[in-house]
């Protein structure tokens, strides 16, 4: 099956992860992007991604 993560906040497909079963998921979730904006990375992780934006 795929899983598609969907942002919660611009609910765009941001992520499919292939899992084991048949069909469809959705995983509500924040994209990279969203979360930059809101500003809820953790330190961490904040510096992995630290370079979505140009
Ligand atoms: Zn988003």
């Amino acid at each position: 099956m795929k899983l598609y993560y969907i942002c919660e906040c611009c609910e765009e497909v941001f992520d499919v992860v292939e899992a084991e079963g048949e069909g469809l998921g959705q995983v509500q979730a924040m994209c990279p992007d969203c979360t930059r904006e809101l500003g809820r990375d953790e330190p961490s992780s904040l510096l992995n991604n630290t370079f979505y934006y140009h």
